[in-house]
C-alpha cells in the first residue's frame, strides 16, 4: 500500500462534497478523508449564493436521479437541521398559474408530483391561493406543505465540523486549488500551489469547475459547465410582510429553471428572483464581470452555441429583464400585480453549474462518471443542495463498489 495523506480526497467544499464526506465517514469511520477546497472559506459559491430552499421534489422526472435522491435527501436534511440545530422552517409554498394556457402544466406537476410522493400535495383554487398569500392573484395552483427554507452554509460548515471531529486524520484543507492530477500505480497525486497532496481515491465535486476537473483526469466529457448568473431583488422591509411563505410560477419544461419566485429566506428577506442569463465569468459575481478563458471556453463548446440558438427569444428577454428593473417587475407582477418599483431593491447574485450537451441540451438529470480511483459530478444543479445528504449516500455506495473500500 502506497503511502499517501489520504485514502479518499474531495475536490470542493461546496455542500455536496462536504455531504460526500460525511456520508463516507458514516460508513468507513476508519478512512483517512481529506477535502481540498480553493476559496479561503467553505460554501463560497452556489452553496452559499442559492435561494436557500429545501426542495420537494415536485418537478423532476420520476425515477431520475434528481427525483430519487432530492425526496430522500429533502427528509434527511430536515432531519439533520433538527439534530444539529441549524435554522430550517418547513413553511410549504404555493405554485401559481395566472394563465389558462398554464393549466395542462400545473395538471401535468400534480401528476408529477403524485408519482414521487410527495406528501401533503394538493391542488388549490383561485380563492384558496388569495387566502394563503392575500397580494397574489391565480387561477389555480399547488399547494406544497414539505417545501422548506434554510441555511445551506450552516449546514455545510457543520458537516465540515462533523468530518473533522470524526477522525483527528480527517481535513478540510482551504485554499488548496486543485491544479493537475497525476496517477501512480496505486494512488493519485493531486497537484496544489502547496505541493502535491497523496490518496488513494479522489472524488470530484468542484460544482462549477468540474468538466475542467474531469478534462485535468482525462474524462472526454461530452458537456460542458455553462454558468448561468441568477440576479435576485429583495422586497424592501415595508413591502416584505406582502409576502408569507414561497410562491412560485408554473415552470415552463422546455428550460432546467423554475421561473422568478418569491422566496422568504431563513434570515427575513423576502428574495424575488433568479432570471437565468448567460455568465461571463463562472465565478464572478457582479454583472460585468468578465472572464476571458470562461467566455471563450463557452463559447467554443457547440452545445452553447446551439442552446442559445435554440432559446434566442428567451434569451435575449432574460437580458433584457437583466438591464431593466421595469421589465424584471414585470414579470414579478404576473405574480402578484400590485406590486410597485419602489417595493424592489436589488439582492444577491448567484450562478448556477448547468452541464449542457453537444447537441445544446441542457442535462436534466445529476450526471456522475467514474474512471479507475476517480469518481466526478459532472452535473449537480437544483436541487442538490437539498439532495446533498441523499447525493453523499449515492456517492459513497458507488466509492465502495468503484474503490472496494
Ligand atoms: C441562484 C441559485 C439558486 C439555487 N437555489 C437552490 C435552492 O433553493 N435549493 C437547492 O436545493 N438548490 C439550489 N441551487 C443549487 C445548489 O446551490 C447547488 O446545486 C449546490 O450548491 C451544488 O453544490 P456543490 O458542492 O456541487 O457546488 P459548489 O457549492 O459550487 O461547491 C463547489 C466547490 O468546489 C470548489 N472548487 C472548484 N474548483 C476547485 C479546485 N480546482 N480546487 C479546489 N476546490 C475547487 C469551489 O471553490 C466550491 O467551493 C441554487 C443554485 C443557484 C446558483
Amino acid at each position: 500500500m502506497p503511502k499517501t495523506d489520504f485514502d479518499v480526497c474531495i475536490i470542493g467544499g461546496g455542500i455536496v462534497g462536504l455531504a460526500t464526506a460525511y456520508q463516507l465517514c458514516q460508513t468507513y469511520p476508519k478512512l483517512r478523508i481529506g477535502i481540498l477546497e480553493k476559496e479561503a472559506a467553505v460554501a463560497q459559491h452556489q452553496t452559499g449564493h442559492n435561494s436557500g430552499v429545501i426542495h420537494s421534489g415536485l418537478y423532476y422526472k420520476p425515477g431520475s436521479l434528481k427525483a430519487r435522491l432530492c425526496t430522500r435527501g429533502r427528509r434527511a436534511l430536515t432531519a439533520f437541521a433538527r439534530a444539529y440545530d441549524i435554522p430550517h422552517e418547513i413553511c410549504g409554498k404555493i405554485v401559481v398559474a395566472t394563465d389558462p394556457k398554464e393549466l395542462p402544466r400545473l395538471a401535468q406537476l400534480y401528476e408529477r408530483g403524485q408519482a414521487n410522493e410527495i406528501e401533503g400535495l394538493e391542488k388549490i383554487t383561485g380563492a384558496r391561493i388569495t387566502e394563503l398569500e392575500p397580494y397574489f392573484h391565480g387561477i389555480e395552483g399547488l399547494s406544497v406543505p414539505c417545501t422548506g427554507i434554510i441555511d445551506f452554509v450552516k449546514v455545510a460548515q457543520t458537516l465540515a465540523r462533523l468530518v473533522q471531529e470524526a477522525n483527528p486524520e480527517n481535513q478540510v484543507l482551504c485554499s488548496r486549488q486543485v491544479t493537475g492530477f497525476e496517477r501512480h500505480d496505486f494512488s493519485m497525486a493531486l497537484r496544489t500551489q502547496q505541493g502535491p497532496v497523496k490518496s488513494l481515491y479522489v472524488i470530484n465535486c468542484s460544482g462549477l469547475q468540474s468538466d475542467r476537473i474531469a478534462s485535468l483526469d482525462g474524462i472526454a466529457t461530452s458537456t460542458c459547465i455553462v454558468p448561468f448568473r441568477g440576479e435576485y431583488y429583495d422586497l424592501t422591509p415595508e413591502a416584505a410582510s406582502k409576502v408569507k411563505n414561497l410562491v412560485y410560477p408554473v415552470p415552463d419544461p422546455k428550460f432546467p429553471f423554475l421561473g422568478v419566485h418569491f422566496t422568504r429566506t431563513i434570515d427575513g428577506l423576502i428574495d424575488c428572483g433568479p432570471n437565468a442569463v448567460f455568465a461571463f465569468k463562472r465565478e464572478g459575481y457582479s454583472k460585468t464581470a468578465f472572464s476571458f478563458r470562461d467566455t471563450f471556453e463557452a463559447l467554443a463548446f457547440p452545445g452553447t452555441l446551439r442552446l442559445f440558438a435554440k432559446n434566442i427569444k428567451y434569451g435575449l428577454d432574460e437580458y433584457a429583464r437583466s438591464m431593466s428593473k421595469a421589465l424584471f417587475l414585470k414579470q414579478l407582477q404576473r405574480l402578484m400585480p400590485s406590486l410597485e418599483s419602489t417595493d424592489i431593491i436589488p439582492g444577491k447574485i448567484g450562478i448556477r453549474a448547468q452541464a449542457v450537451s453537444r447537441n445544446g441540451t441542457p442535462v436534466d438529470d445529476f450526471k456522475i462518471e467514474t474512471r479507475p480511483r476517480t469518481i466526478h459530478v459532472l452535473n449537480a444543479p437544483s436541487p442538490a443542495a437539498t439532495a446533498c445528504l441523499a447525493i453523499g449516500e449515492h456517492l459513497c455506495q458507488l466509492a465502495g463498489e468503484q474503490f472496494e473500500l
